[in-house]
């Protein structure tokens, strides 16, 4: 079961969202992204992991299509994005997309440096 407004996914048998209190759907379909904006897309698994931290610490709320979901609706999702095959692609809220973009910025310029 997933939230359509924060994408979380939830135990069979949960019904409402805890956080948003939207009712639960059992799939996510395209239309639900339709307000999210991709902020970055990496191959590189040590960096995904570097930008899930930055995000959490923020408190930005994420979706990373083809790794939450193993599954083609995931691939799907991800190629709507315009991301690589293989390429984890970070979406994040309209409203957060700009704070996003600022974060992620000193990430791929020290990325640089390496
Ligand atoms: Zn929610």
């Amino acid at each position: 079961m997933f939230c359509p407004k924060c994408k979380s996914e939830f135990e069979e048998g949960i019904q409402v969202c805890p956080e948003c209190n939207f009712d639960l759907v059992n799939e996510l379909t395209e239309e639900d992204f339709v307000d999210f904006v991709k902020v970055f897309e990496s191959s590189d698994p040590n960096l995904t992991v570097i930008i899930k931290s930055i995000l959490d610490d923020a408190g930005i709320k994420y979706f990373v299509p083809g790794d939450n979901m193993q599954s083609i609706l995931g691939a799907k999702f991800a190629f709507a994005f315009g991301a690589d095959m293989g390429n984890a692609v970070f979406l994040v809220s309209q409203e957060n997309a700009e704070i996003a973009k600022e974060l992620l910025k000193e990430v791929e310029n020290s990325e640089i440096v390496e």
